[in-house]
């Protein structure tokens, strides 16, 4: 499907490259090499289910969620943001997070893993080049493995919360999951990944100590991927906390950072909002 011959249809026409490339979006057809534009895809790599008091404190009842991955294509390179969950939740999720297990039920099948995902677009993994991880938790560098040759980019501080004993018990994290010998970029607050603005990390610590969300700049404006610095838009409307918070007032400085974004105009798009994901067009569709 990814074919030398639209590609430099492309650089004459770039109507019909559009037209053909919404025709291809229908029909569930494959990501080709980039040419020039960012552009966003949105998966998931598996649904939870979880009490809602984990998203929003207080609350009762209980809540399905989307895992979502992002990939970012852009001229430089191929970016996921975040990996979803680990393939073996696929068929032991007990076995694979241990203690953590009872608090989710995990909806995952053969397939939906980051590797399968990419693959289904035409892209290989191998070809990955970057994983941004938002944070360190196993929803979010449960497919890490997956994409062997991509140079980890991540906090510092979230880096070395990761191989401190104590912190990587308070936190819940698992070595297993990150510690994996990728080459690992530790960066320190906002850092603009290829230099042009269009993919830069924005801090937004408190969930973990070195959370990381993501700003990527869209033809047709700026989008922040929040991931868990902001579950859910009423967490964000409401400045409501999830139950479990590693600082609750660094938490609460980077809701008010998104707000600020959002009224500057960037969309924001929640780490975990079932509601807020049934609007968001799924690769193949790509996000405008
Ligand atoms: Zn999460």
């Amino acid at each position: 499907m990814i074919d030398q011959q639209w590609r430099k249809k492309l650089e004459n026409n770039q109507g019909w490259w559009e037209r053909l490339e919404q025709q291809n979006a229908a029909s569930g057809a494959r990501v080709t090499r980039n040419t020039g534009e960012i552009r966003l895809y949105a998966f998931t790599c598996g649904w939870m289910t979880a009490d809602l008091k984990m998203m929003l404190g207080r609350a009762h009842g209980k809540i399905r969620f989307p895992v979502p991955c992002y990939l970012i294509d852009h001229p430089k390179g191929r970016i996921l943001f975040d990996t979803g969950l680990h393939p073996d939740c696929q068929h032991d999720p007990e076995t694979r997070l241990g203690g953590i297990a009872k608090h989710f039920h995990v909806h995952y099948r053969r397939g939906e893993e980051v590797e399968a995902r990419l693959m289904q677009l035409g892209i290989e993994p191998k070809d990955i080049d970057f994983v941004i991880n938002s944070h360190l938790h196993f929803d979010h560098t449960g497919g890490n493995l997956l994409v062997p040759n991509a140079r980890i980019v991540i906090q510092r501080r979230e880096w070395e919360a990761g191989r401190m004993p104590e912190l990587i018990h308070a936190n819940a994290y698992d070595k297993r999951d990150y510690d994996l010998g990728h080459l690992v970029m530790q960066v320190e607050g906002a850092h603009d990944l290829f230099g042009d603005g269009t993919i830069v990390t924005i801090p937004t610590f408190g969930h973990t100590p070195g959370h990381q969300s993501l700003k990527v700049k869209l033809g047709t404006g700026d989008v922040i991927l929040a991931a868990d610095a902001c579950y859910l838009r009423q967490s964000l409307e409401e400045l409501h906390l999830p139950k479990l918070v590693f600082d609750r007032a660094q938490m609460l400085d980077s809701m008010l950072l998104l707000r600020r974004l959002q009224a500057a105009g960037a969309r924001i798009f929640y780490g975990h909002d079932p509601e807020f994901w049934k609007q968001v067009p799924q690769a193949p569709l790509m996000i405008r």
